[in-house]
């Protein structure tokens, strides 16, 4: 295509360039301000002149003004020849320009990924960063004004002497705000808990939309309606002045009415005054792996980066293997030195806790794979009008809610339950603690009462573990739930079973540690689709990021 962008001095290609903040031209390396350029006549009244690519494999459409083309499709991560048309498209109010180069982004997210376990050999290597794409994306950015003073009383305790003194202080809060921007994304392939967590954006270097911005750039060409967000905007808007409030009573307690009286008067003093469309800069790069992708996305703007990041099995058992042998070597040598024995009956609690713990770690990961999979979670999947699948998925009024304990059972579900997981299958930090434990119980009085608690509690724990698995499995795949539940069985039956001699209780209890390590290799396979998404499949068609042109 003839060029959109033409450079004032020798007619050569501009791009817009992070760097400085100015478009570039690829054959003479000037450089021109965006916001002076007037090369060509793109945009109207009805909007700009762009190109749609349409991906023949999943429709997912994309919309280039000036770029070189595009052969692989930044949604489903195939290699495809990109159908190819022109179009109107209506502009958004605002654009925030990229300020991160595709470098800058490519060493943001290896920083992100050196220090992730078991990464998979096709998300590290440049084939596949190259497929990194300047994105800019819709989002709707929920407008809000408040005037006023919001006061209330705090209170502060301190002991003097003998005595306690509380103070209380009459707090009075202006809240004048002018200008306050919610942003939600208005795409329908960002899953809303991935642009939830590479926010924020610098949302202050907003400038008036100008499509010379775009030069170089992609563009999302998939929105859902604004209305969607608004309750949760509000909600946004609400919390966040509140917590500016509250923050100037640093040091001083609120009693529960206070709070809520701050509550109640900052959202009567909140007034919303519109929703305004924006494209804000978003790197992404799609890793397709049969028939699923994982997404990696980094803020153009913050450098903030969010990546679906699977387990490599393979390096996983070789790191397991490598850390078992090396527990083995120093517990055997323990044993030879001050020439004790393992119980035997020990490792059956040890067993069954391992058994157990899996067995619930794998009921939540399955409970987030069909969250996730089915999209419960994601507003904007459902919101889009032209969404026609067969979803017998429940009211979206009720998802408002949902989404905020989501994201607290996600985060702990990836933190301690994921540093939990990384330390079992690392090869056991758990079995060093354990070798440690039964060397101490070696013949002591002492000992053999912690030996005693240590199994109960180990006993009642797998207990727990177990009845939470159950609970939280719902609708996901039960495989790990029931394997785990299957080891913990047998590790309780082999406890109580009186068997005739140790080499028995060894055959038991190996065929017990093989029925963990099976179930281990199923918890990081559902783990991984945990990691990925079904590659996605666009039923709509057109932007309707024009609706919010204010
Ligand atoms: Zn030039
Ligand atoms: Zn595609």
């Amino acid at each position: 295509m003839a060029t959109m962008f033409p450079c004032p001095s020798c007619g050569g290609q501009l791009k817009f360039s992070p760097d400085r903040m100015q478009m570039l031209c690829s054959s003479c390396g000037q450089y021109t301000d965006p916001r002076a350029y007037k090369g060509n006549e793109i945009e109207n009244e009805a909007g700009i002149n762009t190109t749609i690519y349409t991906c023949p494999n999943c429709a997912g459409e994309i919309q280039v003004i000036d770029n070189d083309g595009m052969e692989f499709c930044p949604y489903c991560g195939t290699q495809t020849t990109m159908q190819e048309h022109f179009s109107k498209s209506g502009v958004p109010k605002y654009i925030l320009p990229f300020n991160l180069t595709k470098k800058e982004a490519r060493e943001k997210y290896l920083e992100e990924v050196k220090n992730i376990h078991f990464v998979p050999d096709g998300l590290n290597i440049d084939d596949n960063i190259d497929k990194l794409v300047g994105l800019y994306t819709p989002y709707y950015l929920y407008d809000y004004s408040s005037d006023g003073d919001v006061s209330f009383v705090g209170k502060k305790t301190s002991t003097s002497g003998d005595y306690e003194v509380t103070k209380e202080t009459q707090f009075n809060v202006r809240v004048d705000v002018d200008d306050m921007k919610v942003p939600f994304d208005a795409s329908q392939t960002f899953d809303d808990n991935v642009s939830g967590s590479i926010n924020p954006f610098p949302l202050n270097e907003l400038e008036k939309f100008n499509p010379n911005f775009l030069a170089g750039f992609f563009v999302e060409n998939s929105t859902v309606d604004k209305e969607i967000y608004v309750e949760d905007a509000l909600e946004e808007a609400k919390n966040s002045l509140c917590n500016k409030v509250k923050a100037k009573a640093d040091g001083y307690d609120l009693t529960s009415r206070e709070d809520e009286r701050i509550h109640n008067d900052v959202a009567s003093k909140l007034q919303y005054k519109g929703c305004e469309g924006a494209y804000l800069p978003v790197y992404f790069m799609t890793t397709r792996n049969y028939d699923r992708v994982s997404y990696s996305v980094i803020n153009g703007a913050s450098g903030a980066v969010y990546s679906d990041m699977p387990i490599d099995k393979r390096k996983m058992y070789a790191t397991a293997i490598a850390a078992s042998i090396v527990i083995f070597l120093v517990l055997f040598v323990l044993s030879l030195t001050f020439s004790f024995t393992y119980r035997i009956k020990n490792l059956c609690g040890f067993a069954a806790l391992v058994s157990s713990f899996i067995a619930y770690y794998g009921a939540k990961i399955a409970d987030g794979v069909y969250r996730r999979d089915n999209h419960l979670d994601d507003k904007g999947y459902f919101k889009s009008k032209d969404v026609v699948t067969s979803n017998n998925i429940k009211p979206i009024k009720k998802k408002a809610k949902k989404k905020i304990t989501k994201s607290s059972t996600k985060a702990a579900l990836s933190g301690a339950g994921a540093v939990v997981l990384f330390l079992l299958l690392k090869g056991g930090y758990a079995f060093i603690i354990a070798g440690i434990l039964y060397v101490l119980e070696n013949g002591r009085a002492v000992a053999n009462v912690l030996n005693v608690i240590l199994m109960l509690a180990m006993y009642i724990t797998s207990l727990v573990f177990i009845v939470k698995g159950f609970n939280a499995v719902k609708k996901g795949q039960k495989t790990v739930l029931m394997l785990g539940t299957f080891g913990w069985i047998a590790a309780i039956l082999i406890r109580i079973i009186n068997l005739p001699n140790d080499i028995i209780y060894y055959i038991a209890l190996a065929i017990v540690f093989a029925i963990i390590v099976f179930t281990i290799d199923c918890t990081v396979r559902e783990y991984n689709r945990l990691a990925t998404r079904p590659s996605p499949q666009f039923m709509k068609k057109g932007g309707k990021l024009e609706n919010a042109k204010g």
